[in-house]
């Protein structure tokens, strides 16, 4: 590391206050994300307050090539927040201030660092909803759900992050701030900047604030698990529920056998609601007006699904806490942690119809390759986007692995990420979905928004 890095540490202190900058020992108590079990590594830790902060400190680094890297609350799954020593890693946790709240015009304008659950219980207060909504909501802030294009357990109805932002203002790598805190739904004047930062994943531009776009809350939301024999089922329950209710289906929920199995058994704290008998696990919420009347209807419709066939069982939640618990059975990530000491996470997308036997393929290459591997399938399948939790044995052999879950999407017209993004962990595979066109337009742009490959360097691919 060079001193002359060393030496920007005075005048970046200078700027963000002694409390603003974290170096050496004061960097012990940190980790360097949700699940890494490690401790932050960085030549310091800067937790600017402002636009105006985070620009300064940006001209800073961007007149000696300091690398910095942007996080918020490292729950992030691709890499992306990864640092190394030499980085300055620039949090938002101090910009963490919702600024103000309309429920007229059902906006809220917050900081890049403001945590996905306090906008959640904020626009609460006044009957509305943000309609993103993710596993990690506790500890993820806004500014990483606009940089990794956040998708969630609401995409179906309400879309990606993408959907839910207005505006935005975010930091350039020469402290440039470009400013888009528009709270208008049409802005057709020239190119969408604002949609520049999305799913960028800190590679163009440090996020600083953002105007976030609200929905009425939904009266009632009534929650069903379903037991279903096959994948051609599946798909027709997607198709009958949404054409029964329309405009109600706010997530769309499949778990395969394995993932129900484990969720549900000796190792987890939540017993099975349905017996574990069948391939496919329906999780479904329903958005309704009038709770009598969409429960009545709702019930008559799993009534007939079972006549005929569609489900072999199926369970309605009676209360927000039998709504938590079959959400559990979906989100909850201890029962993997407490079997196997090492698990591969996967998220792709690809269409519908290629998804059983895509999933049964990996399954078979898998154990071909591997005869200790174990694979758990789930997914927001509503949009067409499946994880797998996969233990890979003994082997650990993570190429390998990647290798069989990402060949084939190529010929599927599949997404290596669906929602995740790319950071570190994809980069080998982002030609295996985008063309070799659309990755030199996207390099072309990086180099002329970050000359010096100062923003998260290393990330989404190399220069
Ligand atoms: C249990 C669990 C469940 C999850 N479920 C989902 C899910 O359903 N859908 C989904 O999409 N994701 C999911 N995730 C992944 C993760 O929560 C999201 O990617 C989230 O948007 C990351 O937000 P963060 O604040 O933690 O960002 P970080 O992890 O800190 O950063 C993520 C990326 O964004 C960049 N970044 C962060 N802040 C900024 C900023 N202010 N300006 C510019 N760049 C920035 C970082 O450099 C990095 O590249 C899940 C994660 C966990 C642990």
């Amino acid at each position: 590391m060079s001193s002359t890095n060393h030496q920007l540490l005075s005048p970046i202190e200078a700027i963000v206050g002694e409390a603003g900058i974290l170096t050496g020992k004061a960097l012990a108590g940190r980790s360097a994300g949700i699940w890494s079990g490690r401790q932050l590594k960085a030549l310091a830790l800067v937790r600017p307050r402002t636009t105006a902060e985070v620009s300064a400190v940006m001209k800073l680094c961007h007149a000696v090539g300091q690398a910095v890297v942007p996080a918020g609350g490292m729950t992030g799954l691709a890499g992306g927040h990864k640092s190394t020593a030499s980085d300055i890693v620039m949090s938002s946790e101090r910009m963490n201030r919702i600024e103000t709240m309309d429920a007229r015009s059902r906006t809220m304008v917050v900081g890049a660092g403001v945590i996905l659950q306090t906008v959640h219980d904020r626009a609460a207060e006044d009957g509305l909803m943000f309609a993103l909504d993710l596993g990690a909501r506790a500890s993820c802030t806004i500014g990483g759900n606009i940089a990794t294009n956040a998708g969630g357990v609401r995409v179906l109805r309400y879309g990606m992050m993408r959907e839910q932002v207005l505006g935005l203002e975010a930091v350039l790598a020469d402290g440039t701030v470009v400013s888009s805190m528009f709270d208008v739904l049409k802005n057709n004047t020239g190119y969408d900047l604002r949609q520049m930062f999305l799913g960028s994943e800190g590679t163009l531009g440090i996020v600083t604030r953002a105007v976030l776009r609200l929905h009425e809350a939904p009266l009632a939301i009534e929650t069903a698990l379903l037991a279903v024999p096959s994948w051609d089922k599946v798909m027709e329950l997607l198709r009958y529920f949404d054409a029964a209710l329309p405009g109600a289906l706010a997530a769309f929920e499949v778990m395969w056998r394995d993932h129900y199995e484990l969720n549900t058994g000796p190792h987890s704290a939540v017993d099975a609601p349905l017996e574990p008998s069948t391939p496919y696990y329906i999780l479904m919420d329903m958005f309704i007006s009038d709770h009598e009347q969409g429960r009545a209807k709702l019930e008559a419709l799993l009534t007939t699904a079972l006549e005929q066939g569609e489900i072999a069982d199926g369970a309605l939640a009676n209360s927000e806490t039998e709504r938590a618990r079959f959400w559990q059975i979906r989100e909850n990530f201890e029962p993997e942690q407490n079997c196997y000491d090492l698990i591969y996470g996967y998220d792709v997308s690809l269409p519908l119809e290629a998804m059983e036997d895509y999933v049964e393929s990996v399954r078979t290459n898998l154990s071909q390759g591997f005869s200790d591997a174990a694979l758990m399938a789930y997914g927001h399948i509503g949009d067409g986007n499946l994880h797998f939790s996969i233990y890979p044995g003994a082997a650990r052999d993570r190429e390998a692995v990647d290798e069989l879950v990402y060949y084939p999407l190529q010929a599927l017209r599949g997404s290596v990420s669906a929602e995740h993004g790319i950071g570190l962990e994809k980069k080998a595979y982002l030609g295996y979905t985008r063309s070799a066109a659309e990755i030199e337009l996207m390099r072309k742009t990086k180099r002329m928004m970050d000359p010096g490959n100062i923003l998260n360097p290393g990330k989404l691919f190399d220069i």
